[in-house]
């Protein structure tokens, strides 16, 4: 292992999750794990089949670079599922493939068809429809067009879903927004259906959206954040628990990040720490160096607030965070040695840093955090029987 720190993945964590969500969402819906990001910078090779074993089936991805590392870490044949970009050219590999993918424009829809009848199999398409979000999906003079298309070409697609996306149901703030959506939704669906054209799968929902809106569930969800142990909001978070007598949090993070002190040094009273004049000591400390920085998705912007966890303590990240290496001071475990195992993200003995704990409780940053920790980390699973820890590189 020559890289200086290390992702943890929790499987029973995961595992717990995932039927937390299923028992939400109830027996006849479809989970689809939402993996776009890199799995939420948990790593695809090692989620997927991890997910798999936990008993899903199904993945969504924003393009096609993700759905082939999804489909090449599937062990189960899953679904896997292109919410976002493929290039046309990309198309033969997707049909031919079995991969599914939205289709929210012309260009994309007539490349699929054309592509399918050369193949000589059908593209496994969902179409996707605005409602109110104004980034993607057909609006009602296209899907009528849309519709016109296929009509013609019944032979070369399968309707696999009809899909949504809302624009921001973690925030009451959106409230009138989200159920004109689910109104436009719903008749678009009819609109389809009118024609004939019955999708598989009618599914809009992601994590906040199935937290706020359970009307927006329908057969299938696609769930990303909260699998990984994240609320969308705290919003959600409280709309959840209020309804429970337990008022704990029962989802469980899956990640941690961890690394070890590079080296330790004593430092007087008035002596600048670090590049330039930043940060002065303002009294006789002890520090240590990690080496881990802003080059590993340790941002800059944690500079002078990030906390670490050394001895189950949590101490403070001083000075600026440098590219490879930031520096923690360790005046209260000065019993802190070379090797020590530092903790940025996770648990250490009774302490905690959540990734919300990064700044303050923004759920964006939840999202970004993560999914800035960049792929070459090593990723390390955490087995629930033996605690056994096995690594994928
Ligand atoms: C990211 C995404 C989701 C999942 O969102 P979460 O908030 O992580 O549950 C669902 N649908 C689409 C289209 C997305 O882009």
């Amino acid at each position: 292992m020559f890289a200086t720190s290390t992702i943890h993945i929790n499987r029973k964590a995961l595992e717990s999750n995932l039927q937390i969500i299923k028992n939400y969402l109830g027996p006849n819906v479809t989970l689809s794990s939402v993996i776009k990001g890199n799995a939420y910078g948990h790593g695809i090779e090692v989620f997927v089949p991890l997910a798999e074993e936990c008993g899903i089936n199904h993945f969504s991805v924003f393009n096609a670079d993700e759905a082939f590392r999804a489909h090449k870490a599937s062990v189960q044949n899953s679904t896997i599922m292109i919410m976002g970009m493929i290039e046309n050219q990309d198309l033969r590999w997707a049909i031919k493939n079995d991969i599914e993918f939205f289709v929210f424009e012309f260009d994309r829809l007539s490349a699929a068809l054309e592509i399918a009848r050369e193949v000589g199999k059908p593209a496994k398409i969902h179409l996707e429809v605005e409602t109110g979000m104004n980034r993607t999906g057909f609006n009602n003079t296209q899907l009528t067009k849309a519709i016109e298309i296929l009509k013609k070409h019944e032979e070369l697609f399968s309707l696999e879903g009809l899909c949504t996306h809302y624009a921001g149901a973690e925030s009451i703030a959106n409230h009138a927004r989200i159920k004109t959506q689910i109104r436009r939704y719903r008749s678009a669906y009819k609109k389809v259906v009118s024609h004939n054209l019955i999708p598989k799968k009618r599914h809009t929902a992601c994590s906040a959206a199935a937290l706020s809106y359970p009307e927006t569930i329908m057969d299938m969800a696609r769930i990303g954040i909260m699998q990984y142990g994240f609320w969308p909001s705290i919003e959600t978070f409280i709309n959840f628990i209020g309804k429970k007598e337990n008022k704990q949090d029962p989802l469980e993070r899956v990640i941690s990040w961890k690394s070890k002190v590079m080296n330790t040094k004593n430092v007087k009273t008035g002596e600048f720490i670090g590049y330039g004049t930043s940060y002065i000591a303002r009294s006789n400390m002890k520090i240590a160096t990690v080496p881990v920085g802003y080059a590993h998705g340790y941002s800059r912007s944690l500079s002078f607030q990030g906390r670490v966890l050394i001895h189950g303590q949590r101490v403070d990240v001083i000075g600026i965070v440098n590219m490879n290496l930031l520096i923690a001071r360790i005046s209260d475990v000065p019993q802190t040695e070379k090797g020590d195992e530092v903790v940025m993200i996770g648990k250490q003995g009774d302490s905690e840093i959540t990734v919300a704990s990064f700044g303050d409780f923004s759920n964006q940053l939840n999202y970004e955090l993560l999914t800035r920790l960049p792929m070459d980390i090593p990723r390390v699973v955490k087995l629930n029987r033996e605690d056994l820890d096995i690594y994928d590189k």
